[in-house]
This record gives structure tokens, sequence and C-alpha cells, in this order.
């Protein structure tokens, strides 16, 4: 006998998100999370929160709540070859921003959002040990205690959001298509360093990325990704060498004047993941279906999206005892549309190559237009599909103002919002 319309695997942005939404359509939820502590949060993390997933905020009613414990509204400028693009108004139909929080502040925050909300069964300190298969169908999930009870937990539909390591998919034999990440990524978090007026800074090239992330409490993230060659150096003192590496970039942060509050974290070998979204019974929501490069900052986004297509493709079909099956194939379909550019590329980006003529014809275009740069944010924020982004027309008109600006003996337009090098 099912026990709850949605049995969901995971209480931490994916799952807290698609609990709150199932359970506001009226079905019943239970949100199983193996830590016991309301206050666990994710410590692998920039906290940079593309503005792709404002709509889903909005949406859950937790944008009030973020500000209120000093999200920042994230605004981006970007420096490459070309100089500085700074973030203006948003491309129309667009978000306008995403937020900045770190993650001690985030999860405890959309924890307790999902536990107060009527129709979830929020069950901390409970662990997911093993997926029952029915007739082809994930037909249940199995679930221990902290004192080792075990119980059944039977659903119309599952769902794994237990992250990047994702133990349910395993059960589900959903595999990752694993793609090399060519770089390692270093981080620290920094009070005292300049807030740049709220706004995020980016250091883009060809060989690697730096950026600088103001959060709440005055609390700035740095972080730096290089070639895997420059590991062994990096390594014999990664604190020196990531304020070493931001210091010589053009108007490059300060570390060694500010003060670290926190370890400097880093890892060497991150591939890009990706695994099927859905099986009959059963879905995968955030990095449980795709974990890519966390140097572009997309993951709490893609866990929010996903948990909103997941609800959208399948809830009313629960409600209704309509084929959940056709729903699962619609929602997978869902989300290869709108994730699978953004994945493709950055999985491309991460190999180590250097940039692509549409690559470095749009970054120009951008530097030089404010229009196209407005485009070029629409994109880093993940609410521009890449084939929208890259689409001849939209190629043609880059390449007309590089021509314009580069040769027609005009100077460079320039606007508060973008500065030419
Ligand atoms: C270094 C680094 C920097 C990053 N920076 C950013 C950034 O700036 N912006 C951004 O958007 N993203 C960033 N990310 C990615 C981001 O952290 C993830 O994409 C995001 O946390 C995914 O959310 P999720 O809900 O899918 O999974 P997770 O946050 O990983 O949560 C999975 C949950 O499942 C639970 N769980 C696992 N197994 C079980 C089980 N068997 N039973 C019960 N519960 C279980 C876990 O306890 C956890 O609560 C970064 C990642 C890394 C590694």
């Amino acid at each position: 006998m099912v026990t709850h319309d949605v049995v969901i695997v995971g209480g931490s942005v994916a799952g807290c998100a698609a609990a709150m939404l199932f359970a506001r359509e009226g079905l019943t939820v239970a949100l199983v999370e193996r830590s016991p502590d309301p206050d666990a949060y994710k410590r692998l993390c920039t906290h940079y929160i593309q503005a792709s997933a404002l709509p889903v905020l909005e949406r859950l009613g937790l944008t009030r709540a973020i500000e209120a414990s000093g999200g920042v509204r994230n605004r981006l400028d970007l420096h490459t070859r070309w100089g500085w693009i700074r973030e203006g108004e948003a491309a129309p139909g667009h978000p306008t921003h995403g937020y900045n929080l770190r993650r001690i502040r985030l999860d405890p925050l959309i924890r307790a959002h999902a536990a107060a909300t009527p129709g979830i069964e929020w069950l901390p300190g409970h662990a997911a040990t093993g997926l029952g298969i029915e007739d082809g169908r994930v037909a249940s999930l199995t679930v221990r205690d902290g004192q080792g009870v075990e119980r059944i937990l039977r659903g119309h539909l599952h769902v794994g959001a237990d992250g990047r390591a994702s133990p349910v998919a395993r059960w589900a034999g959903l595999t990752a298509r694993e793609t090399p990440n060519a770089r390692f990524f270093y981080y620290a978090a920094y009070r005292g360093l300049d807030p740049n007026g709220g706004r995020s800074r980016m250091w883009m090239g060809e060989e690697g990325i730096g950026y600088t992330f103001p959060n709440e409490d005055g609390i700035t993230v740095a972080a730096a990704t290089l070639p895997k060659a420059q590991l062994p150096a990096f390594k014999a003192d990664p604190e020196a060498a990531l304020a070493r590496t931001l210091a010589a970039l053009p108007e490059g942060p300060n570390l060694a004047a500010a003060e670290r509050v926190g370890p400097v974290m880093g890892f060497v070998d991150m591939p890009n993941l990706r695994r099927p979204p859905a099986r009959p019974g059963l879905a995968l929501l955030g990095d449980a279906a795709l974990s890519v490069d966390p140097v572009w900052g997309t993951g709490c986004a893609f866990a929010l999206q996903s948990a909103a297509w997941l609800v959208e493709a399948s809830a009313e079909t629960i409600l209704s005892h309509g084929s959940i099956d056709h729903a699962l194939k619609a929602y997978a379909r869902r989300h290869r549309r709108e994730l699978a550019g953004h994945a493709w590329h950055i999985a491309s980006y991460a190999r180590g190559r250097r940039w692509w003529l549409p690559e470095r014809l749009m970054l120009e275009a951008a530097a030089r237009d404010p229009a196209q740069a407005a485009r070029l944010f629409a994109y880093a924020g993940r609410s521009l599909g890449l084939t929208d982004f890259l689409s001849p027309p939209a190629l043609a008109r880059a390449a007309a103002t590089v021509l314009r600006t580069r040769f027609a003996g005009g100077r460079p337009r320039l606007d508060p919002r973008v500065e030419t090098a």
C-alpha cells in the first residue's frame, strides 16, 4: 500500500524545493534526510545562485527570507582580455538577479521551510538504504533511522535528490556519464575584502578563472581554477598560491590584507557527471542528475529548476492517477532540453581547450555593446540556452558589433555598464 504520493531522498536544495512544490499541489510527501542536524549544510560550495533560479525561489516564497538572512542580489563584473564587462539591466524577459548566500544560512533556511510545509513528513536522521523494484518499476524505498529501525516507504513516485554520489541512482542502475576536468579548484572565505559595491567579479581566461563573490555579513568567497599542470606548485602552499593568483589579475583582490574566516578548500579532480534523469517510478534531481564543473556556479540553480520541472511534469498526473511514467519521460525531455546545452558547453571548457572563435566573438562583442553584454549575462545566468546564445543571427549581430567598433574608425561605444579594454 502506498504510504506517500512522493518519496524523496535528500533534504538539501533540490529535495526540499521539490517537496514544497509537490505538497503545495496537494500531494503527500516523505522527505528523507540522513543528517539529523537541522543546521547541517553543504561545505563544498561557493554560494553563487544563478539568476535562472529566481522564478523558482519566488514560487517557493523564499526570496524574502533569503534577503532577511543577508542574501546579496548578485550582479557580475566579468573581465576578459577585451576588458571589463559589467552586468547591467537584464535582457528583456530574463530574471534580474540571483543570490549570494552561504550554505551555512541557505540550507537550514530552506530545510526549515520544507519541514514546516503541511503535507510533508520530514524525516531527518533517516538514511535511505535501498530501493524496491517491482515489474521493472521503482516501487519502494527502505530507510533506517539513527536507532537502526527500518521502515519501507512506498510512493507513486520516488525521487533521488541525494547529491553527486547518488546512492539512489546506483541502486536504480542509472549510471553516470563522466567527462574529465582538466583543472583543479581552490577557494576560501574572507572578511575585510573590498566588497566591490556588492558586485561579484570574475576574471575569465583561456587557462583558468578567478572570482570573488560577496556574500552576507561582509564575507567574500575568493576562488581560482587552473590547469592541473600548475597543481604541484599550488598545493605546496594553497593559501599563498590563491592570494598570488588573484592578486596578479587586473584590479585583483588583495587576500593577504583580509581575514580568512574558514579553511582553504580545494579539490584536484572533479569530472562532470550526467545521469539519465528518470526511469520508471523514479526521477533524479539536482546533482544526482547533473553535476558539472563548479566554477560556473550552476549547481543550486539547476537543482531548483529541475525540482520545478519535475513537479510541473508529474503533480497533476499523480493527483489524477494518470501514467506517471509518461510524466517522467516528459520530465527527462525537459531536463535535457533545458540543460544539455549548458552541460555540454561546461564539459567542453573543462577539457582545458582554448576558446573557440564564436566564444571569442561573443565576449568581444559583449565588451563593446550593452545589449550584447545583457545576452552574455543571460547565458551565464543560465536563463538563455546555448543554441539561442550562439544562434546564427546572434553570431552575425556579434560579428557586426565587433567589425563596427574595431574597423569603422569610431571609438568603441562606452556605457556605464560596459567598459572596453
Ligand atoms: C567546490 C564546489 C563549489 C560549488 N559552488 C557552487 C556555486 O557557487 N553555486 C552553485 O549553484 N553551486 C555550486 N556548487 C554545486 C552545489 O553545491 C550543488 O550543485 C548543490 O548542492 C546540489 O544540490 P542537491 O540538492 O542536488 O544535492 P546536495 O546539496 O548534495 O544534497 C544531497 C542531500 O542528500 C542527502 N543524502 C545523500 N545520501 C542520502 C541517503 N542515503 N539517505 C538520505 N539522505 C541522503 C545528503 O545528506 C544531502 O543533504 C559547488 C560545488 C562544489 C563541489
